[in-house]
């Protein structure tokens, strides 16, 4: 492959080491390396090699919304019948489909694969490993961020990965959907739903919803049938009938179908990572009890305990119908639990308590017949600093678990999803014109809000250049909680510097009077070689060395040892718009000058950099060395407002809701004039939370069950009233305040400023609850 560029190397022949019996070995000595140009494109022929040695039904799944989902559920509803390899989690991108088509194996009767694209022209690597001959759509969504031809334009791509496939099924009644299966001419069959159109192959003949559940009726090949499904929302019901279509489609009896979908189960999407009591940490997984997840959560427990001084444990329930004997399943868990250093098992369940013996190579275990028995064991009370998996199966109602161990604070949390802040790590790499150009993030001011620890540990997880933080202390607090990246501070303090030298936290010099004092300061602590970062001013006129200063800089610098330029960079003024382009051009042409005199002065190279997130996207051949990426890695593109991916969710619960008759006014100096007899609901968050003043008094509306619920009177220090007379809801629904469905940019727009003030004026009472999908 690849032009006689693999290389094959074995460890233990490279060594010449012959294992003795004794000696411990780790993996590595039996592992074989192949040595590629490209890991990423070596990975995905690898898994479209493995492909052609199964000739099995594959379901290729890809879409906006529900592709894990419908995979999920799809695996409920056939796997009793047969042996299906499926992505585990959401591993649908350009490393996670080959990761999931290699679990192909011998015993393997049906492959269910979800492709997600970040990027045109994606699609096409994702469909030669999944090869799918059964091709599902689901909901194309975003239709309120982006215009209907960027839509298509996705849609279409999406397409591609059916072009081969014998059957198609997707939403017959969604137009765009339609409209692009019929403009991409594919040769497949067509499973179109439609709740309208009898003449569509699967037509839905009745929807209706019931108070806890919904009941769909159906025609398919001229025969009417019946099922329900445990869920009311709109997204389940049309995953449901994806799901069914694909069940007709490979002969699934109908009253198959109808058995099992009354017991579909509803599908957490990620791992929830929360504080718990005792100075715990909780990660909250409830998502599907195999061994493929187990081993996901087990790694996310891992990385999440390395924080230091934490303990592992885990709490885990029998693991149920996995189709192995109870020996096998339990002996592979014990392998894998031990494999994960955990110190702590805390095992719920018959079957993992009959197997207590396998988990001697765990420190500590306790075992439990049933939860209620955990529960009322009292051996909460003895967990202390520690990182706390919990896993069960979802009729162990672990929920109880969780609850029992949260710490309960404020009901108002700022959601931040850690993957989709990679997804815009990624995007803004793939801009990047040489790929070893290096990157710094942005995590001052607590992370642009969201929090910086779990940022940063994320960040560094993924191997970025640089952290940047505005003071010492942020960084030393980075440090304490065992980040290990190198950091910027952006703007150090003449009072810390003993802690940039304690924590190696390289500061940004920006004048003489700091430079000299930090030389003094490194003297007499007998530093040498303290890398700094020269910041120049080309047309901001905040803080920097002007270009003319730099002969004399570099005199400063030559006459004294203590510190080095590591870097050299400046500051955009306006490259977000075109408006300043004529500017922006002089600043580059500036520091292009101002840097190359620096770094001529010296024989080590000094890494150059301008870019910030705007500056990469608009100005790629200003690049450099490094690029400086901030509001960009939170969702927010610069340039247009515009979401990349949605990182952060402010969402609280509503407290109480009451009847308020239209002659009456909500709040404050009676400024909530109603118009008609309301409902009003009263919702934990004000200004104090950094929901801003301005956006009361009806100028601005949150989300109550995805609808509009404009802000009534005046908003309050920790409380506001919303309006949700025409809103479907109850006491502890909850109100997102912004995320997926209402972005933030619509908040900063409304109250006339830009979304990096919304987003670090949420104040530090509002508990950060992090996650990934
Ligand atoms: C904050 C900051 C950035 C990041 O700016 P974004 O617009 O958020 O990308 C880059 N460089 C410096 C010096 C900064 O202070």
């Amino acid at each position: 492959m690849e032009n006689g560029e693999w290389k094959m190397e074995n460890a233990m022949q490279q060594d010449g080491a012959q294992p003795t019996p004794n000696s411990r070995l780790s993996i590595l000595d039996f592992s074989n390396f192949l040595i590629v140009a490209n890991p990423l494109k070596a990975l995905q022929k690898l898994a479209e090699a493995h492909r052609e040695n199964f000739k099995i039904p594959v379901i290729g799944i890809t879409g906006s919304n529900g592709k894990t989902i419908v995979k999920e559920w799809l695996h409920q509803l056939l796997s009793p019948d047969r042996c299906i390899v499926r992505s585990p989690r959401s591993y649908n991108s350009q490393i996670g489909v080959p990761l999931s088509v290699w679990q192909l194996n011998e015993e393997a009767e049906l492959g269910i694969f979800e492709a997600g694209i970040s990027e045109m022209g994606e699609m096409g690597a994702l469909k030669r490993m999944i090869k799918p001959t059964i091709g599902i759509l689901t909901n194309i969504g975003g239709a309120h961020q982006e215009n209907f031809f960027s839509l298509q334009e996705k849609c279409m791509e999406k397409l591609t990965l059916f072009k081969d496939c014998d059957v198609v099924i997707y939403n017959g009644d969604n137009e765009l959907i339609s409209n692009c299966v019929a403009k991409s001419m594919l040769t497949a069959r067509e499973i179109a739903w439609s709740c309208k159109d009898i003449e569509r192959p699967l037509y839905i003949s009745k929807v209706t919803k019931k108070e806890d559940h919904t009941v769909i009726a159906y025609r398919y090949l001229d025969m009417d049938n019946i099922f329900c499904i445990p869920f009311i929302d709109d997204a389940s019901i049309e995953n449901a009938l994806n799901c069914l279509a694909a069940c007709l489609y490979l002969m699934t009896p109908a009253d198959q179908i109808t058995e099992r979908m009354a017991r579909l189960e509803p599908i957490a999407m990620r791992l929830e990572v929360k504080e718990g009591k005792n100075n715990c940490i909780l990660i909250n997984d409830s998502y599907n009890s195999d061994l493929a997840s187990l081993d996901i959560a087990l790694d996310f427990l891992v990385r999440r305990s390395e924080k230091k001084g934490l303990k592992r444990t885990l709490i885990l329930s029998d693991i149920l119908e996995t189709g192995q004997s109870t020996a096998t399943l339990y002996r592979r868990v014990a392998q894998l639990i031990k494999s994960r250093g955990i110190n702590k098992l805390i095992g719920v369940g018959a079957e993992i308590s009959s197997c207590a013996a396998r988990f001697e190579g765990t420190p500590e275990r306790y075992f439990f017949p049933d939860t209620d028995a955990l529960l009322r064991s009292g051996i909460f009370k003895t967990l202390h600093s520690e990182v706390i998996l919990i896993k069960g199966s979802r009729v162990f109602n672990f929920d109880l678990v969780s609850e029992e161990l949260e710490l309960k604070v404020h009901e108002t949390i700022l959601e931040v999803n850690l993957g989709a802040m990679v997804a815009n790590l990624n995007h803004y790499r793939s801009m990047l014109r040489h790929p070893e150009t290096k990157m710094i993030c942005m995590v001052k001011a607590a992370a642009y809000g969201a929090g910086s620890y779990e940022i940063a540990k994320t960040l560094q997880e993924h191997h970025v250049d640089y952290l940047a933080v505005a003071v010492a202390d942020e960084g030393s607090e980075l440090r304490k909680a065992g980040i290990t990246s190198s950091i910027i501070i952006m703007d150090p303090e003449l009072t810390s510097f003993k802690t940039m030298f304690d924590y190696k936290l390289e500061p940004e010099v920006y004048n003489f009077h700091l430079l000299d004092a930090l030389i003094k300061a490194a003297e007499k602590e007998g530093i040498t070689n303290f890398p700094i970062h020269v910041k120049l001013d080309t047309g901001m006129h905040r803080l920097g060395f002007s270009v003319d200063e730099i002969p004399l800089l570099i005199r400063r610098l030559k006459s004294q040892n203590a510190v080095i330029p590591r870097s050299v960079f400046s500051h955009f003024v306006g490259s977000d718009s075109a408006q300043f382009d004529f500017f922006t051009r002089q600043q580059i042409e500036l520091f292009e000058k101002g840097s190359q005199e620096l770094q001529e002065a010296f024989s080590h190279k000094i890494l150059r950099h301008i870019c910030n997130t705007a500056g990469i996207e608009r100005f790629p051949g200003a690049q450099f060395d490094m690029v400086r990426l901030g509001i960009g890695l939170y969702g927010v593109s610069p340039i247009d407002n515009s979401i990349i991916n949605n990182v952060s969710t402010l969402k609280t619960t509503i407290l109480q809701i009451r009847d308020v008759p239209g002659e009456d006014t909500v709040g404050y100096s009676r400024m909530g004039h109603l118009t008609r007899p309301s409902r009003i609901a009263a919702i934990p968050i004000g200004y104090a939370d950094g929901l801003n003043r301005h956006l009361g008094r009806g100028n601005a509306y949150c989300l109550v069950n995805g609808k509009k619920a404009p802000y009534v009177g005046n908003i309050c220090m920790d409380v506001c009233m919303i309006d949700v007379t025409d809103i479907d809801c109850r006491e502890g629904d909850k109100a997102v305040i912004f995320g997926d469905d209402l972005p933030i940019t619509t908040l900063s727009d409304k109250l006339g400023t830009i979304p990096y003030e919304v987003l670090t004026s949420i104040s530090n009472r509002v508990k950060r609850v992090y996650y990934q999908d």
